[in-house]
Order: structure tokens, then sequence, then C-alpha cells
């Protein structure tokens, strides 16, 4: 992020800040933050690199109530507007800027139901940009989720084109594809990367989710999104990597009474945790088909789990790890279709003694 970040204070430093700017990364990237950040350094009565953190300005944005900011973002109902949701809000990105939009949908109590950015918010938005700046330089309205914006969008464009005086537009989007082109053509683009492993790995250490190897394996998982990672280390109690081998063995092993034990506490574990662990099933998975295809250095693994992952694929062949894919890939929808967890494991079990058995009969251990 440094050098996004460098960039950035670079504008605001020499006062040639883009009235619009849009901030593209995958929801669970560095972009929301880097745009609150953004937002704060430029209401800063100080002109350092970082917001001062002592100043009326910075006392205020720290809070996200400072009166020049102004935030939008998609909510549910028709007549509903970000006004009605702001202290939510306020909790959502004071916990950690890397929401995903479902959990920001969650969080207004419908997990289920796809927000808008609809045509009260345009409204609203135009008035908000109407106020005099109260007391700053800057007036900012900080947009999440431009790809939620309908044809209402278009309401907009003549504002984000020739925005009232000191008026900035702060766009946070994840999906270029989604946003309607009229709004992308009218915004310079701040692309924001992935995370990379380590940085996932020290902010999930940082946020008490993971201890160092659980927290890698988060990484790996969450592939460049710490949202992602902090939803996945959050649900799950148990390292899931552990879970996820001494499952595998006991399936391969003959001790009935020990596999079922271990599917009733399998069965008993939350919905979120069960996902997770079966996505870390495919995700293991496709690292053995890696070290299948002789490409073992490109494996993304701790060390004990490659150890295993390759001494497990000796002895498979693609087809059977193409039938452990579908079979992860099919518990995992049947889980969000809310499926009988018990009859699941069980079921999905047998056929992974089924699928090892028949390959790895001559594999005295898989340790
Ligand atoms: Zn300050």
């Amino acid at each position: 992020m440094d050098q996004e970040k460098a960039e950035l204070q670079q504008l605001a430093r020499q006062d040639r800040i883009p009235h619009a700017q849009l901030f593209l990364g995958d929801f669970g990237s560095a972009a929301l933050g880097l745009a609150l950040a953004f937002a704060r350094l430029v209401l800063c009565e100080q002109s350092g690199e970082e917001p001062c953190e002592t100043c009326p300005a910075c006392l205020k944005s720290g809070r996200w109530i400072h009166p020049d900011l102004h935030f939008s973002f998609p909510v549910i109902g028709e007549k509903k507007t970000s006004n009605d949701f702001l202290t939510t809000w306020r909790e959502f990105i004071s916990q950690h800027p890397y929401g995903q939009p479902s959990d920001w949908f969650g969080k207004m109590g419908e997990e289920n139901k796809l927000g808008n950015i609809n045509v009260a918010e345009c409204h609203q938005i135009f008035q908000k940009l109407s106020y005099t700046i109260v007391e700053g330089r800057y007036k900012i309205l900080l947009l999440w989720g431009p790809e939620f914006l309908g044809k209402e969008g278009n309401r907009l464009l003549k504002l984000i084109e020739e925005p009232p005086q000191n008026t900035l537009f702060l766009l946070v989007g994840a999906d270029a594809d989604r946003i309607l082109p009229t709004i992308l053509s009218r915004c310079q683009l701040v692309k924001v990367r992935p995370f990379r492993d380590p940085e996932i790995a020290e902010a999930l250490q940082a946020l008490s989710l993971a201890g160092a190897h659980e927290s890698t394996t988060w990484a790996y998982l969450a592939d460049g999104n710490l949202g992602q990672a902090i939803h996945l280390s959050s649900v799950s109690e148990r390292p899931v990597a552990d879970l996820l081998l001494t499952w595998l063995r006991t399936c391969y092993s003959d001790k009935g009474p020990k596999l079922m034990l271990l599917v009733e506490k399998l069965a008993r574990m939350g919905r979120e945790e069960q996902k997770s662990l079966f996505q870390y099933g495919l995700y293991f998975i496709r690292q053995m088909a890696l070290a299948w295809s002789d490409r073992s250095d490109a494996i993304r693994l701790s060390e004990t789990e490659k150890t295993a992952a390759i001494k497990m694929v000796n002895t498979l062949d693609l087809d059977r790890l193409q039938e452990m894919i579908t079979l992860f890939d099919e518990s995992l929808r049947s889980i969000e279709r809310n499926a009988n967890a018990k009859i699941l494991f069980l079921n999905v079990s047998i056929q992974l003694h089924a699928v090892l058995r028949d390959q790895m009969r001559f594999i005295p251990s898989m340790n």
C-alpha cells in the first residue's frame, strides 16, 4: 500500500487533488482504508504526511463525525438513505475498513438482501454537497460501492464532472465492470493491489484473531483479501488446517467409532466454521494438485501441511483429486443451503474413506 499512500500524500501536500477519485480494489482490500485515511489527511489542519490526530478536525474525523465529511453507501429499503444508518456505518468502518457488502447488509440486519444506492440517496448527495463548508478548505463525499448505483447514478454525472468549489468525491469500488462507465470515465483511478500474505498474517495477529501459524493458513486461503481472512479467522474456533488433516486421516483409518465421534464434533460446529473447513479443504486439494503436476515449488502451505499434501498426493491420481474437489464443492453448497450437518459429514466421511482407501491401501500412515 506504501506506493499508493505516498502518491496520495503527495497530492494532498501539493494541493492538486483531483475532484473525483475512484479507489479500486476488492472489498476487503485496503481501498476503503486508504480513502478514509486520505479524507482525514485532507481535512487535517496541519500539513503533515499523516493526520496529526490532535487538531480539532482530526478529533472529529477520527470518530467519523467531521461536518465536512459526508458518506454515501448502499442501504436496504426504497425510501431509506445513508443518513438513516450513519451510526451503524460509523461502527462498521471503525471496527475495520475491510468489510464486504454482505457484512454491511448483515450489520443492517438483512444478511440475505442486496441493498442499493437509490434515487432518494442521489437527491441527498446533491443536498449534502450544497451545504457550505463548515470548517476546513474542502468538503468530501465518500461513496462506498458505486457498483450499487443503478441508472440513478447518471443523475450524479454533472455533479461529479463539475462539482461545487472545493468539493472532493472519493469513490470506493471493487468491480470496474459493474460501475457505470459514465461515472468511471469521470474519475481519476487509484488502483489498490491485493494484500500480500505476510501483511494479512500480521494484521490478523495484530487484531488478536489468530496466532502465527493459523494466521498464515488464513492468509493463503484469503488470497489477498484481508476482509475475507478476518471473516474466516473470526468464525473458526479451531485451527482449520489441523482439523482438516485430522479428518482426512480419520477417514483413511478403519476406526469407525473414532470417525463417528469426529463427525459429531464437526456437525456441532457453527455453519460458518463448517463452510471455512470445506473452503480450506478445496484449497488444500488444489495445492495437492500442484504437487501432483510436479509444481511443488508453487505450493502455498505451511511446512507441516505441505509435507502432508505431498505424501498424500503420491498415492492419489488426478481422478481421485477431482472426486475430492467435487465432494467438497457440493458439500460447501449443501451447507449454504442449510443441509443437515450430521448426515452431510457422515456421508462425506464415508465417501472420503472410499476415495482415499482406493488409492492408499499400501500406505501405512499419512503422517
Ligand atoms: Zn489534524
